[in-house]
């Protein structure tokens, strides 16, 4: 997958945590993403598991 920013091709990884990943708009300690803030959770992990997600890094940007 191509960078959207500088067109070089970008690394296919993942991203993993014990707690929940959420996308957020700045930076809180919380759990729980709040949909009433714009927030979505993109993975939780299972109990006693890793929460993960697929991600692409360009390490040129
Ligand atoms: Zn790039």
């Amino acid at each position: 997958m191509k960078c959207p920013y500088c067109g070089e091709t970008r690394e296919k990884g993942i991203i993993e945590s014990s707690e929940p990943i959420n996308f957020m708009k700045e930076v809180r300690f919380v759990n729980r993403a709040k949909k009433s803030l714009g927030e979505f959770n993109l993975a939780t992990p299972p109990l006693g598991g890793r929460a993960s997600i697929e991600v692409f890094l360009c390490r040129d940007c």
